[in-house]
Formats: C-alpha cells, sequence, structure tokens
C-alpha cells in the first residue's frame, strides 16, 4: 500500500473541490485491506473511505488518510428458481456494473442506470432512482470492521435499508469497509416504466432491461448536469417526508405542491419544488450556485471551495424553513472538521 502526502482531492471529487487530503492511498487488494488496518493501529489519524467522490462536499481539507477503494471482479455465485445471485468487488463503477449485468442477460437494475460512484458506495445511502432502489435487488454484502480486521456478512434485513438510509450511517461511517456486494436478479423482473418520462420514451415498444436503461440514461442526461463538465453531486437534498397534516397545509395555499404517499401518515414531497418555488434555480454567487436544469443540484461553475457551496446550501434552508417551516437535509456527506 503506497501512501502520498498532502494529494490534491480535486479529482476525487465530482463536485471538483479543490480539497488537499493530508495522506492517500488505494486499496486494491486484501492486502492492502491489512496494511490498512496496521496502518489505523500506529496512527491516530481518521480514515476516509473513498469511493467515486459524487456524494462527498469537502468544506475543508482532510487532516488524515483518504483510501480509495479500487478492489475490482465479479462473479455469478448462484442461480435458482427465481434469480441469479451475482457478487460485484467495491471498487468497480456502478454503471458499467448495470450495463455489464444487461448485457449479460440480467434484469433488475436498469432503473438505477448512469448512478455515478461505486458499487461499494451504493448500500451506504441505498441509491434509488425511478421508482427503484439498490435494496430492491440487494442479497447480501461483505464488510471488513477496520477497528479490529473481523469480516462481516451482512443480510438485507441488517442493512436496515430506507429512504437514502442504512444501517452504515447509522452505525459510523469509516468504520466498516465495504468490500463487495451481493445482488440477487429476478428471472422474472417486473419492469418499472410508470414514471413521468420513462413511459413516453418507450411508448409503443415491448419494454426489456436494455430499452429501459437508454431510456432513462437519456432521460438523466437531458435533466442533470454532466460533472465531468460542470461540478456537482447530483440531488443536493434529500425529499422530505411530511405528516399528511403538515402537507396539506402547504397544499391548501399551493395546489400544485406535490406529494407521494409513504405511508398512512406520511407523505414525500419534492424538495426540488421547494427550492424551485423559492427562486433558487439558476442562482449563481462567485462559482457556487444552483443549476439552471435542475433546483435540487448546486454546482460549481468552475473554482469554488467547498465552503462558498456549503453557503449556498445553507441560504437555501433557511429560505425554505422561513417560507414552508421545512428543514431541508443534505444528501451528499459533508466533511468540515476532523
Ligand atoms: C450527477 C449525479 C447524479 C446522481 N444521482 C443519484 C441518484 O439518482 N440516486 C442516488 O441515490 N444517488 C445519486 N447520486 C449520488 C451518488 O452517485 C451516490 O450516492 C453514489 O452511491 C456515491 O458513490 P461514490 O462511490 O461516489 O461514493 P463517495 O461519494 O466516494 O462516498 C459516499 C459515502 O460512501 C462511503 N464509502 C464509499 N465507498 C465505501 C466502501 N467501499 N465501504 C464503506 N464506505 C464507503 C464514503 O465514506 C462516503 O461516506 C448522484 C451523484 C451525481 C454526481
Amino acid at each position: 500500500m503506497e501512501i502520498n502526502k498532502n494529494r490534491s482531492l480535486k479529482d476525487l471529487n465530482t463536485f471538483g473541490v479543490n480539497a488537499t487530503t493530508k495522506f492517500y492511498t488505494e486499496i486494491h487488494n486484501l492486502e492492502d485491506i491489512h496494511e490498512l488496518l496496521e496502518w489505523k493501529e500506529k496512527t491516530d489519524l481518521p480514515t476516509l473511505l473513498l469511493g467515486g467522490g459524487s456524494n462527498l462536499l469537502f468544506v475543508n481539507d482532510y487532516q488524515g488518510l483518504a483510501a480509495k477503494i479500487c478492489l475490482s471482479g465479479k462473479e455469478i455465485v448462484e442461480a435458482d428458481a427465481d434469480a441469479t445471485y451475482i457478487s460485484v468487488a467495491a471498487g468497480e463503477n456502478w454503471h458499467n456494473f448495470v450495463r455489464w449485468t444487461i448485457s449479460q442477460g440480467y434484469a433488475g437494475l436498469e432503473n438505477l442506470s448512469l448512478i455515478p460512484g461505486t458499487v461499494g458506495a451504493a448500500p451506504i445511502q441505498n441509491i434509488g432512482a425511478y421508482g427503484v432502489e439498490l435494496a430492491d435487488h440487494f442479497y447480501s454484502l461483505q464488510a471488513i470492521n477496520l477497528e479490529n480486521g473481523d469480516v462481516l456478512e451482512f443480510n438485507k434485513e441488517q442493512c436496515q435499508f430506507g429512504y437514502r438510509e442504512s444501517f452504515f450511517k447509522a452505525y459510523g461511517l469509516d468504520k466498516l469497509l465495504i468490500s463487495s456486494v451481493t445482488f440477487s436478479l429476478p428471472k422474472k423482473p417486473q419492469w418499472k416504466i410508470n414514471y413521468a418520462g420513462v413511459q413516453e420514451k418507450l411508448k409503443g415498444l415491448e419494454p426489456n432491461a436494455k430499452l429501459i436503461s437508454d431510456a432513462i440514461i437519456e432521460l438523466r442526461q437531458s435533466k442533470l448536469p454532466d460533472p465531468k463538465v460542470i461540478g456537482n453531486a447530483g440531488s443536493f437534498f434529500k425529499n422530505p417526508v411530511l405528516n399528511i397534516d403538515q402537507w396539506e397545509a402547504i397544499k391548501a395555499n399551493y395546489p400544485d405542491f406535490m406529494g407521494y404517499p409513504q405511508s398512512k401518515t406520511e407523505i414525500k414531497t419534492s424538495a426540488a419544488w421547494l427550492i424551485d418555488s423559492c427562486g433558487w434555480k439558476g442562482y449563481r454567487k462567485g462559482d457556487a450556485g444552483v443549476s439552471e436544469k435542475h433546483a435540487l443540484v448546486l454546482v460549481n461553475y468552475g473554482n469554488t471551495t467547498g465552503k462558498q457551496l456549503w453557503s449556498v446550501a445553507e441560504e437555501i434552508i433557511d429560505s425554505v424553513s422561513q417560507k414552508y417551516g421545512i428543514i431541508l437535509e443534505p444528501e451528499p456527506r459533508r466533511l468540515s472538521e476532523n
């Protein structure tokens, strides 16, 4: 395991924020994991587990060791009457893995096409898009406890998946290194295509995984700024979940206020609508701002800092709170002090 000192993180986070990490390494195999455990025993410095950096905001420089997970490989481990089980290493690129499953004739993950990042980070916030989330086709994962080296297996129940939530967030980030994830891909897939935009793109066609994936790629490219062109981390805020009374009170004044029932008492609303209605879409202050394409996406127009981006986020939180009494919760992990 090679350790570099004072490495820039600019090319390691999709916001393209120019922070620095005091130490940097890459984890390619089991030996590197053992050396990481030894390093952790020897020093008091924190470790940051880094995937594709597409859900992180570096507000300050990082004072510990950033360890990029580069574990690679995938295999079909089992098949039964209902599903095929595929295990994939944490450092594999998520979207490439999704397209590979489709090319091999397996369905299930097509709605999650084009989400940036790695396979190992996907369970952390139970990634989701277009009516499907990782939990829908998750079978198990393997993680290494970085405090004692224990190798642990987690089944779906133990992962406690929720909306952008999992056991791993609650337990404490950077304590468990997810090394591989096993998916259960159904032999008889149920297409989820009633989402706005997808249905229109598939009109008159017999759906299959590739067609759905292609449609979703097209839709995402038309709606979301490409981080390679304008730095961003996708949705910056979670969609708030309100109780019905709170939702109805706002709806009475704003008839186009959207709501999607989550349970008998809870309604999920659109953070994008709330932000847009407060006039933030297309806002720019220096090089930090809000995408012109999507009110939920904070962007780095060039050389902004994590601090400036976070200051825009705070202004948005304040204005939505004042107008609607709803406190928006950021989705990306914010690294400010360590
Ligand atoms: C343009 C764009 C669109 C996006 N669209 C979506 C979307 O539709 N749906 C969605 O859910 N998300 C979306 N995201 C957010 C992001 O892509 C996902 O959260 C993704 O899973 C993050 O993967 P990553 O490898 O980049 O993780 P990173 O940003 O590197 O890390 C995220 C978190 O996971 C931890 N972590 C990373 N790897 C491991 C590991 N192996 N073991 C333990 N912990 C680890 C990190 O410490 C950190 O806390 C989008 C982001 C962008 C830029």
